[in-house]
């Protein structure tokens, strides 16, 4: 860290006011600790596609005329109001088991259908952009709050004070201030270095410890990150490096970093599971996420870096000009409740929920040894800022040959 830095550290206490009071699960076991037998489940969103539209099919003529008879009867479906009552589109950057989890208890208390989009944090902003003059979308449900932050800047999002918002930690109202209302915290997570504990030792080589670390030589091409530009935890890897670093240090590190880095996947979660199946020594990862894999019996641990680190406010937003506007305000609604957050814990999600009464998994990042930056999300989030560091990281790092 540079000589007058102005970085301050900050200690998670329950008690403690101004900052993410967290309250500490009690007796919280070691999280990296655990590994069983493994499970090679293929995570779904590991080698998401960029999602694109297959526009050639729009263009043969018996796709058009099907099309047409298509729209109109959807149409009529649109204006009739059991249509209008009964339905949901949700973008969901998390893991896709909370993600369908969530979809499934809401329609059962609901009765409410809901089409649920998996896409990464920066590919949901990225969506949402694209179809500002026709939103498809209700709710974007989760993914990093920084580009929530910069959506509610640029007039995407829709304004709603959920009545339940009093219920929340300090950190998580404040993003719904921060915001206009436009978005509200619904859990917390912790920026880290996921590894492989079996690599590891057969290279005998130490675990990180420290964000330099994973430039040493003996991680050269051994080290995971998912491309900041689709993927909400990269983007705020770069955040806290320059939060910890000062922007020239953190790009020199990135660039270094860059030389030990085997891929750029699209989805913030692939590389632990990269590092999990073994495919790589160590990652860029919530370590939330490091514990999802070693719950599921790989040799992971997770470890939060020596020089401090930055966090995410996992975010819920209702998008503007949504066309199931009721419906998108109860699913804010049940989302920020204690029932709805604690199918997180029952998907293997691990981060700490914003509800205070959401009881806590122990085995979510214990956060009192945690040496945690004063992440300034007003800056980050930024829209000139979120554009200014990706247009910077693709420049000066992401388009450069190893
Ligand atoms: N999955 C989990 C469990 C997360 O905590 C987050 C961050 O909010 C994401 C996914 C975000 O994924 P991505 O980095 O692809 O935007």
């Amino acid at each position: 860290m540079p000589r007058g830095s102005s970085l301050r550290y900050v200690k998670f206490r329950a008690s403690r006011g101004g900052h993410p009071p967290i309250d500490e699960p009690a007796a919280a076991p070691d999280y990296c600790s655990i590994a069983t037998a493994p499970d090679r489940r293929r995570h779904p969103c590991a080698d998401r596609p960029p999602g694109e539209l297959q526009m050639n099919r729009f263009r043969r003529p018996a796709f058009r005329a099907g099309a047409v008879i298509l729209l109109a009867a959807v149409g009529t479906a649109a204006t009739s109001p059991a249509a209008a009552q009964g339905q949901l589109n949700v973008i969901c950057p998390v893991q896709a088991e909370w993600c369908n989890l969530a979809a499934v208890e809401f329609e059962k208390e609901t009765g409410i259908k809901v089409s649920m989009t998996l896409k990464g944090s920066g590919e949901s902003f990225a969506q949402i952009s694209a179809e500002k003059a026709n939103p498809k979308l209700d709710v974007w449900f989760g993914g990093t709050g920084d580009p929530h932050l910069q959506a509610a800047e640029l007039g995407l999002l829709e304004e709603y004070r959920s009545p339940a918002i009093a219920q929340l930690h300090p950190w998580a109202q404040r993003q719904a201030e921060q915001s206009k209302y436009r978005t509200v915290g619904i859990y917390l997570g912790v920026l880290g270095i996921g590894y492989n504990t079996e690599l590891l030792a057969k290279k005998k080589l130490a675990a990180p410890a420290c964000w330099r670390d994973l430039t040493k030589p003996e991680f050269r091409n051994e080290v995971q990150m998912a491309n900041p530009n689709a993927s909400g935890t990269a983007y705020t890897a770069i955040a806290t490096l320059v939060q910890v670093f000062g922007e020239e240090e953190a790009f020199k590190y990135l660039k270094a970093l860059h030389a030990n880095i085997n891929n750029y996947p699209r989805s913030g979660v692939a590389p632990v599971k990269a590092v999990a199946r073994g495919e790589t020594l160590a990652s860029v990862s919530f370590i939330h996420d490091v514990v999802t894999e070693a719950q599921a019996g790989f040799p992971v641990r997770g470890v939060a870096p020596c020089e401090g680190t930055g966090y995410e406010i996992g975010s819920l937003s209702i998008i503007k000009g949504a066309r199931n506007l009721d419906n998108a305000k109860k699913f804010v609604d049940w989302a920020l409740t204690p029932k709805a957050q604690a199918l997180g814990a029952q998907a293997k999600q691990y981060q700490l929920p914003s509800n205070t009464a959401t009881p806590v998994s122990p085995l979510s990042p214990k956060m009192a040894d945690i040496k945690l930056i004063t992440y300034d999300f007003a800056k980050y989030g930024s829209s000139a800022e979120r554009k200014r560091l990706l247009e910077r990281w693709d420049r000066e790092v992401g388009s450069i040959a190893k």
